[in-house]
Parts: C-alpha cells; structure tokens; sequence
C-alpha cells in the first residue's frame, strides 16, 4: 500500500499543470454560506469564529459554469463542504444551469438532509443532480429513516449515499479552524492531495486553497478577475504544489492542517488510518483513525 501511495505521489511530480492537461477533477462551489446545525468538529455557529457570510451572486455562478463548460469539465461539481447547501433555494436552479453546461460532470450534493423533502429531492435529481450524499447526524438517524419511508423509487435511490454518522466521531482540524482541536505545534511534514485535483470557491468568487479553509485566509486567486485555468496554473498554486511534494506544509494554512493528505477516494483501504508521510525514505507514522 504505502509503495502504491508513494508512486501515485510520484506521479505529480511530472505532471505539467496547464488547462489542457491535469485540470482539477473536483470543484468545490459555495453557493451560499450558513448552516443549521452546529457539530462539535465544525466551524460554523461556533462562539468566537466569524465566519465569511453571503450568497453566490448568479451571474458570478454562471460565469464560473460557463468556464466548465468550455473546459468540457467531466470531473465533480459538488455544493456544500464547507455549508449546508440545501438552505438556498435556488440549489436546484444551480444545478439545472450546471448540467446544461456540463453534460458529463457529476454534480454531487453533500448534505445534513435536515431539508430533504420529497419536493426538493424531486427538484433536484430532476435538474440533474448525480448524488444526493447525506451524513445523518441525528441521534437515531432520523432523517435516514424519514427518506426511507418515503418510498422513493430505485431510480432514485439511485441518487443518494446514506451515511449514519455520529457528532462524536473524530475529524479533521479544518486546517486549524475548528476552537480546541489539536493544531500542530509544528506542520506536519506531509504531502496533501487537494491542491492537484481539487479547486474550492467561495460564495464572492475567491479561489481558496481547499474547503478546510472557513475564514478564507489562503486565496489563491479571485474569479471575478482570472479564470479558473488561469488560477489554477498560476505561481501561488505552483509554489504551493512544489513544497507539498517535498513534504513541506510551512508557509500556508496547511501548517495548522492536520489531514492526513491522502484522497480516500482514491485509497480506499486508508479510510481509517491517519497517517503522514515524512519523506520517501522514512516509514509511515499513523496518528490516529479519522475521516476527512
Ligand atoms: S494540508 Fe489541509 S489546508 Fe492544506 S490543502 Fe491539504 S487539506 Fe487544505
């Protein structure tokens, strides 16, 4: 496994970043910030933090999509990391201007499910949405049982990803954002994946380095004056990447981070082991289990 993780992280050392070739496979979009829940490894409502707020303006939206479109993006299109995005009701409009310009895009919808009723999930895998992904964190999983009992039909459930999980359950630090969580008291010498296959924007257009970064402190560039090929090639993120694949998390928001760096997408098997690589020489040293 670990030679594995160590080829694929010697892969994007020989990538050439450029919008032809090695575009990001996943866009993060805030269409509008807030959430109604206030989960003990979360940010949001949280005494003492300030969050960013506001809404996506749609013509900036629109801008962003039409970018994707001419990219012919295929990758993910995802609403809600960082918010609940089900509380905007021009979700379902998002995602219908979304599909028309990225047929093959997977548009993913990431969710508590406080808000899923019949209606909008109707609205919603109508207008094209791929995957409903809903993290059910109340006590008895209500909500995953309210969407059960809705006998929905398979091809809808086709859409959805219904996850039980618990507000007891161990995360990330969102990258030093979350008040009493453990920060590094030095960055962690790892490697992280986001910055090569993933691009986050929030609600006024800023590039930010990842969706761990609440207060928007590490901006990588701005789409109301670039485009997103153009930020995703420019200095910032070339520095950023070199560091990274020398282990080096100094200098940027990363050195508070202490997510392990590993795409559990793309390795599965790590889901529950937290781990940080020193260099390619030194062996693994785990920490803890966790989740991104
Ligand atoms: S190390 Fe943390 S803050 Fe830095 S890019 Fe990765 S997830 Fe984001």
């Amino acid at each position: 496994m670990i030679n594995k993780l160590m080829n694929h992280i010697e892969r994007y050392k020989h990538r050439n970043f450029n919008p032809h070739s090695n575009l990001f496979r996943m866009i993060e979009l805030q269409n509008q910030t807030g959430c109604n829940y206030s989960c003990p490894f979360c940010p949001q409502n949280k005494d003492g933090i300030k969050l960013p707020q506001g809404s996506m303006d749609k013509e900036l939206y629109k801008k962003i999509i039409e970018e994707l479109g001419e990219l012919r993006f295929k990758g993910q299109i995802r609403f809600g990391p960082m918010d609940e995005s089900t509380l905007d009701n021009r979700l379902a409009e998002f995602v219908s201007i979304a599909r028309e310009q990225c047929l093959q895009a997977t548009i993913v919808i990431l969710t508590n499910g406080s808000k899923l009723e019949r209606q909008l999930i109707r609205n919603l895998i109508d207008s094209g949405t791929s995957l409903i992904y809903v993290s059910d964190y109340t006590p008895n999983h209500g909500i995953i049982s309210k969407i059960n009992t809705m006998q929905l039909s398979k091809q809808d459930l086709q859409h959805f990803s219904l996850r039980r999980r618990s507000i007891s359950e161990t995360l990330t630090n969102r990258a030093g954002n979350v008040p009493e969580s453990n920060i590094p008291r030095t960055p962690y010498p790892a490697f992280c994946f986001y910055p090569f296959e993933g691009m986050a924007i929030t609600y006024n257009g800023k590039a930010i380095i990842c969706c761990q970064d609440y207060l928007f402190k590490e901006v990588m560039g701005d789409v109301q004056q670039n485009t997103l090929a153009e930020i995703w090639c420019n200095n910032k993120y070339s520095r950023l990447r070199k560091q990274l694949l020398n282990f080096n998390r100094a200098g940027f928001i990363c050195q508070k981070c202490d997510f392990n760096g590993v795409n559990v997408m793309l390795h599965p098997s790590l889901d529950k082991v937290y781990i940080v690589i020193h260099n390619l020489l030194t062996p693994v040293k785990i920490y803890y289990s966790g989740r991104f």
